[in-house]
C-alpha cells in the first residue's frame, strides 16, 4: 500500500524553533558572505535549503515579500518563483540525480503549512524506493554540516538564465 507522503508537515518544527521571527524574512536578510542555507538569490525571490529536509536537497523558493501567498503573488513574483523552482530542479538533477520531484504549495496549517504568513513552494527530490526520511534532529540551533555542504554544491550547480 502506498504511504501518504506529506514531507512538509515537518516544517512546523522549524517554525517552532524560530519563535516569532519569520524564517524566510530572516534568510532573505542574511549577508551574501554568510548565506547559511540560502542557495540562490533572484530579483524578487530566492531559494533556501530546508533546515529539516525530508530528503537530501529538499529546498524552498520564496518571494522576498512577507505576506506573499500563492493566490496574491503579482505576475512578476509568480514568474520568478516558478522560474527559480525550475532552476532548482536543474541544480538538484546535477548534484543528486534524483528519479523525480515533488513540487508544491501548502496553503494554511490544515494543509501542512508550517509558515503561513510567507508564501513558499517546496521542491523535494525523490528516488525510487525512498520511503524512508531523515530524522528530525533534536538540536535545531545548529545547521548540520551536511546541509552546509549541500547548499554549497547546489549553489555552484545553479545556472540561471
Ligand atoms: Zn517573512
Amino acid at each position: 500500500m502506498e504511504q501518504l507522503w506529506a514531507p512538509w508537515r515537518l516544517e512546523y518544527v522549524q517554525h517552532a524553533d524560530d519563535g516569532d521571527e519569520c524564517v524566510f524574512c530572516r534568510a532573505a536578510a542574511l549577508p551574501e558572505d554568510e548565506p547559511e542555507l540560502v542557495i540562490h538569490r533572484g530579483e524578487l525571490a530566492f531559494a533556501v535549503l530546508n533546515k529539516f529536509p525530508y530528503a537530501s536537497g529538499h529546498l524552498m523558493v520564496a518571494p522576498y515579500r512577507h505576506g506573499s501567498a500563492f493566490d496574491n503573488l503579482d505576475e512578476s513574483e509568480a514568474l520568478e518563483v516558478h522560474r527559480l523552482a525550475a532552476e532548482a530542479i536543474g541544480a538538484l538533477r546535477a548534484v543528486f540525480a534524483p528519479d523525480g520531484f515533488n513540487v508544491g504549495w501548502n496553503l494554511g496549517r490544515v494543509a501542512g503549512a508550517g509558515i503561513v504568513d510567507h508564501g513558499h513552494i517546496h521542491v523535494v527530490p525523490r528516488w525510487n524506493g525512498d520511503t524512508n526520511f531523515m530524522p528530525v534532529l533534536a538540536d535545531v540551533k545548529v545547521i548540520p554540516e551536511h546541509l552546509v555542504e549541500t547548499r554549497r554544491k547546489l549553489s555552484e550547480a545553479w545556472s540561471g538564465r
